[in-house]
């Protein structure tokens, strides 16, 4: 018997289709297949919410974040799996990769886990694996160094980790995951043996050209690398929002009056608070479109590099320059990182446990976070205080 740490997984619900746009596809998470870095036994978690079971590698850890935190792995409970049950579980090796900037691309071009392997631009790389990472490039490119969004590569949390990998292998039902414990990267001729990597994993059979979801789970990567809240309304909410980046479409829909009242009713509040997709309506939505009427990027901003990236079939991976509340989102995201700490200290964590990163507790220091950015540019948004209640402690497990 072997003892595996579970780890909670993220799915990816249908989006409703009255805001569906025809660039979009409903995105529903996988379980990851990570390709490990050398030999030896793929270890199989299993969640018990869901019954889905992923591979996990020796090198998963947390770095520290910040002196008053225990570092902690991003653990929801240990369990015991057997070694038969590991073993039936492993996944194929993906032999084949692509390098594009700080984008590590795996893949296959063999079995069930093949792409496509169209080659239009005959560079002995498949169009898929291409247009994949170019996604995924721009997407990074675009918060990161354009819009500013706190870098994970090299940031506080991810000090060490210099590229993004991407596995793109079956993932079943599943359009991607994103992971938000660092690993060792995986050997290869143009890296180092000190790489390190934050990873995802893409369907094989996603085609970029017409899906978001890479450019979806490099934006939850922005969001671990600022804060360690993962509570859905915050963390699928406002990466709903962020898909308009590089889709060609206006802000979707907004189902909360953009001139409030802000802070929302309790009871919109706790409404809110069990929203996971649909938060991007509810919230994230009317606060871009109160903040930023234009949401015009301009091309001087974007740069050469990124207006020019095309996909295989020619059409532009920045499908168009719209995207309201890049800023205000930026400085929430900001003060998020500031307010997990807050939360850490008053919740009395012991550790970012994957239950605490997620427990009920944390969404009034969200919000407060979100209000209190608000009212920079938005004067006469209220005053937003985390209510003073006694919490039972929440150690996790
Ligand atoms: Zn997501």
């Amino acid at each position: 018997m072997k003892i595996v740490q579970l780890y909670n997984l993220r799915w990816h619900i249908g989006r409703r289709m009255e805001y569906q746009p025809a660039f979009i596809v409903p995105c529903v998470n996988g379980f990851e297949n990570r390709t490990r870095n050398t030999g030896g036994q793929v270890t199989v978690a299993k969640n018990v919410a869901t019954g889905l079971s992923r591979e996990l590698t020796p090198m998963q850890q947390t770095p520290r974040r910040a002196p008053i935190r225990v570092i902690t792995l991003t653990v929801f409970l240990a369990v015991f799996v057997s070694a038969s049950t590991a073993s039936a579980q492993q996944k194929t090796f993906l032999k084949e990769h692509y390098v594009l900037g700080p984008i590590r691309v795996f893949y296959t071009n063999e079995g069930k886990d093949a792409v496509p392997l169209d080659d239009v631009d005959r560079t002995a790389v498949p169009d898929r694996i291409e247009d994949i990472a170019k996604q995924v490039w721009a997407a990074r490119y675009l918060f990161c160094e354009v819009l500013k969004f706190p870098d994970p590569l090299g940031g506080e949390r991810y000090r060490k980790v210099n590229c993004i990998q991407v596995s793109v292998r079956d993932l079943g039902g599943g359009n991607g995951v994103a992971y938000d414990e660092s690993q060792r990267a995986r050997l290869i001729p143009e890296g180092k043996p000190t790489d390190r990597a934050i990873v995802m994993s893409i369907n094989c059979k996603l085609n970029p050209i017409e899906n978001i979801t890479p450019a979806h789970e490099t934006f939850h990567l922005v969001q671990y690398g600022a804060t360690y809240f993962k509570n859905s309304w915050f963390l699928e909410g406002m990466t709903r929002w962020s898909e308009h980046a590089l889709a060609r479409e206006g802000l979707g829909h907004v189902k909360y009056s953009p001139t409030g009242p802000w802070p929302q009713e309790l009871q919109h509040f706790q409404q809110l608070s069990k929203m996971k997709y649909d938060a991007e309506h509810m919230l994230w939505n009317a606060i871009a479109r109160r903040t930023d009427r234009d949401g015009l990027l301009r091309d001087k901003l974007l740069g050469e590099k990124l207006t020019s990236l095309r996909y295989s079939d020619g059409t532009h991976v920045l499908r168009d320059r719209t995207l309201q509340g890049a800023e205000v989102m930026r400085e929430i995201v900001i003060e998020l990182g500031k307010l997990d700490d807050v939360a850490f200290e008053e919740l009395k964590y012991d550790r970012w446990s994957e239950v605490n990163q997620r427990a009920e507790g944390n969404n009034s220091y969200i919000y407060k976070a979100v209000m209190d950015v608000f009212r920079r540019r938005v004067p006469s948004v209220g005053a937003y205080e985390v209510p003073v209640v006694k919490r039972p402690m929440d150690h996790g497990t």
